[in-house]
C-alpha cells in the first residue's frame, strides 16, 4: 500500500495556538440514554465499558480533574511549556454522552471548564440522538467563544452492524445531527470502527459518500477491543468475533480517507489500558505499527 498523506489534528492546533496543546479526558457526570434510565446500569453499546475511555482522574469535580491534570502535564516531559510560558489545554468532555441533559446543565459544567483560565477550547463528545436545536443553539454559543468541536459516535452506517453493537440509533438521527450542528458552522468529529461484524465494503463506501456529503471536519478511528466486563466478552465466549487484522484495517481506513475528501484524523487506531482488555481479545498487536509506517500526517 503507497503511504497515505492525512490532516492530523496536532497540526490543526499547532495553526490555532501556535505549538501543541494537549487535551484533558474528563467524566463530567453525566449518564448516556443508551445504558437504561439512570444512564449508567444498562450495558449499552456491546463495547462500551466507560472505564477504557475514560478519565484517569477520580476526581469527582471538573475543575478539580482540570486542575490536578494540568498540574501533570506541565511537568511531563511531552507537554511541558517552554520557560515563562503557560501550559494550555483543551477540556475534552469524554465520557458517556456529553450533551445528555437540559441546555441550563450543560451551560454549568461547559462555564466550569472555560473559567480556568488555562482551558482554550472544548470538545464535547456525544450521540446523534442527544443532539436537538436547543443544544445546538447552545453549543453554537460556545463555538463564538472558544475553540470548539463536537463528537458524534456513529461507528458504522451499515445497519445490520449498528444492530449488532447495540448502538441504539441509526444514521438518519446521525444525519439530523450533523445538519443542525452544520447549520450553526459547527465543527464535528464522527467516531468511525471499521471491519465490525456485518459490515461490507460497500457499506464503507456509501459511509464515506455520506461524511464527504455532509461534509463532517474530522474522523476518529478505532479498532475493535474486546473489553472486561462488557456484552462483547459474553459475546466472544460464544463464538468467535471478528477482529481485522492489521493490513485489512489499514485498507479499511485508507479507503475511507480516500473517498470522503480531507477530514482533520483525530486518532487512527484505538489504544486500551491492558488491564482492561479481555483475554478474549484477538486484536492484532501490529496495528499501531502498520499504522505509523503507512499512514503520515501534514
Ligand atoms: S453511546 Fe457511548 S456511553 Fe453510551 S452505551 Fe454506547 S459506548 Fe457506552
Amino acid at each position: 500500500m503507497t503511504p497515505i498523506r492525512y490532516r492530523s489534528l496536532a497540526s490543526v492546533l499547532r495553526e490555532w495556538y501556535g505549538r501543541p496543546v494537549p487535551k484533558i479526558g474528563l467524566d463530567a457526570g453525566f449518564g448516556c440514554p443508551n445504558r437504561g434510565p439512570d444512564g449508567r446500569s444498562d450495558a449499552g453499546c456491546v463495547y462500551c465499558n466507560n472505564a477504557s475511555f475514560s478519565s484517569s482522574n477520580p476526581a469527582e469535580d471538573i475543575q478539580e480533574q482540570l486542575q490536578i491534570s494540568l498540574g501533570q502535564l506541565s511537568v511531563s516531559r511531552r507537554w511541558a511549556p517552554p520557560d515563562g510560558e503557560t501550559l494550555r489545554a483543551i477540556a475534552y468532555f469524554q465520557s458517556y454522552s456529553n450533551t445528555w441533559a437540559a441546555p441550563e446543565i450543560l451551560r454549568q459544567r461547559y462555564d466550569k471548564a472555560l473559567a480556568i483560565r488555562q482551558i482554550v477550547g472544548l470538545a464535547i463528545s456525544t450521540r446523534p440522538d442527544c443532539i436537538n436545536p436547543a443544544i445546538a443553539d447552545l453549543l453554537a454559543e460556545y463555538h463564538t467563544r472558544t475553540q470548539l468541536w463536537i463528537e458524534l459516535g456513529l461507528q458504522t452506517t451499515s445497519p445490520a452492524a449498528l444492530a449488532w453493537i447495540r448502538r441504539g440509533h441509526d444514521v438518519p438521527s446521525f444525519t439530523a445531527a450533523c445538519n443542525l450542528l452544520h447549520e450553526r458552522g459547527l465543527r464535528t468529529v464522527v467516531h468511525l470502527i471499521p471491519g465490525l461484524p456485518g459490515e461490507t465494503a460497500a457499506d464503507r463506501k456509501s459511509c464515506s459518500r455520506l461524511l464527504a456529503d455532509l461534509a463532517v471536519w474530522g474522523i476518529k478511528f478505532h479498532h475493535l477491543h474486546i473489553v472486561r466486563n462488557t456484552p462483547l466478552e459474553s459475546l466472544a465466549q460464544s463464538g468467535t468475533v471478528f477482529q481485522p487484522r492489521a493490513a485489512e484495517y489499514a485498507e479499511m481506513v485508507a479507503d475511507i480517507l480516500h473517498n470522503t475528501g480531507t477530514p482533520v484524523v483525530h486518532r487512527l487506531f484505538s489504544t486500551c489500558r491492558p488491564e482492561l482488555l479481555s483475554p478474549l481479545d484477538k486484536s492484532d498487536p501490529e496495528i499501531p505499527g502498520l499504522m505509523r509506517r503507512l499512514f503520515t500526517p501534514w
